[in-house]
């Protein structure tokens, strides 16, 4: 079933094998979809959001533009980047983008792992039948979350299951043009692990680059995530923060925000973590300030900074004296270029 219906919206209902598949398989079962998030809960990312509505809904709402000038709608788009920068979020904003209005696209959402089956030949006949069923319910989306796991490079030393699989989806997404009204989105952390079959043209054509958020684009997300806060913080202490948080992807933003509300809850009723009953709060006299949010980034360590140790430590004391004044003078050097750095 497509995230976007119930299954009494359906006007043929489901064939039963696909029943029997779906509950056979506990993983199908799509993710969850949250169905609150539309393209304005996505903060920094307006340039890929008007080129998806130019690539993907354009061409599956209005299909006669694009005949009349002939142009060949693409089939395919990759997002990458690296994790926590709304790859999954700009899927579902999509996803609930497509399903206001009259005409509705069917929006299938699979993560890669999921369509692996023990059975030889099953993820494949999965496979078929997911793009059956779209097909039968065009116009429609069908998004594989994780893609580097369903379709990793074909190598020599690799077992036959996974060439087996990336080569179904290939004739999949080649069979597209003579369906056409289906586009296939793909998400992965790890571009160079994915089929370069997969990734030319004719396939997944565009391919989105999902960076590490900017200052700007840092300041939007901020924005987006204490919008329901009162009061409100002040734009320019946004923009402070914004400044401050370099390195921070969208998912640290959120959770240096959380982190915050819990300081200031902390502050203010210190006594709720000696007692053990549930005692009647004020909630509107918590108030987050500016404070929380410095405390709140002393505990956070943004995800892109885990994954690598950091190299840096204090000079030895033999070396000290002999590097001590060169140091200064490289880190001057640093400070003049990246100003912000600290
Ligand atoms: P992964 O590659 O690990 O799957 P992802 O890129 O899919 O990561 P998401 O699941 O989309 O990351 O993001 C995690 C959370 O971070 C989202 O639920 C959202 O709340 C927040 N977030 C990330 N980017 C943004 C953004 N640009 N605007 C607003 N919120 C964001």
């Amino acid at each position: 079933l497509p995230l976007n219906f119930r299954k009494d919206e359906l006007k043929g209902g489901i064939p039963k094998d696909r029943l029997t598949i779906g509950a056979s398989l506990a993983d199908v079962d799509p993710m969850q979809i949250d169905c609150s998030v539309r393209f304005d809960g996505v903060g920094g990312l307006s340039d890929h959001i008007s080129a998806l509505k130019e690539m993907v809904v354009f061409p599956l709402l209005y299909p006669e533009v694009f005949e009349r000038f002939k142009i060949q709608p693409p089939r395919g788009c990759l997002f990458y980047g690296p994790p926590g920068t709304g790859k999954t979020l700009v899927a579902r904003a999509l996803a609930n983008e497509c399903s206001q209005g009259e005409r509705r696209i069917a929006f299938f959402m699979r993560k890669g792992a999921n369509c692996l089956s023990k059975w030889a030949g099953e993820s494949e006949r999965q496979l078929r039948l997911l793009f059956d069923q779209a097909y039968q319910m065009r116009p429609s989306i069908i998004f594989f979350d994780e893609i580097d796991g369903l379709a990793p490079v074909r190598s020599s030393e690799q077992d036959q299951i996974h060439s087996s699989i990336v080569s179904t989806l290939l004739a999949l997404m080649d069979g597209l043009d003579s369906r056409g009204e289906i586009v296939v989105i793909g998400a992965t952390n790890r571009l160079d692990s994915i089929d370069p079959a997969l990734r030319r043209p004719g396939r997944f054509d565009r391919e989105f680059l999902f960076s590490l958020p900017d200052k700007e684009a840092r300041k939007e997300i901020f924005k987006i995530h204490t919008r329901d806060w009162t009061p409100k913080p002040s734009d320019m202490f946004l923009e402070e923060l914004a400044e401050k948080c370099v390195g921070y992807c969208g998912a640290d933003i959120k959770s240096l925000c959380a982190e915050a509300a819990l300081c200031a809850l902390r502050r203010r009723y210190p006594q709720l973590y000696k007692s053990s009953e549930k005692l009647q709060l004020d909630v509107a006299s918590i108030k987050i300030t500016a404070k929380d949010f410095v405390m709140a980034m002393q505990k956070t360590v943004p995800a892109s900074q885990r994954a690598v140790a950091s190299p840096g430590r204090a000079l030895s004391s033999v070396s000290k004296p002999l590097l001590e004044n060169t140091l200064a003078r490289i880190l001057q050097a640093l400070q003049r270029v990246f100003p912000h750095a600290e």
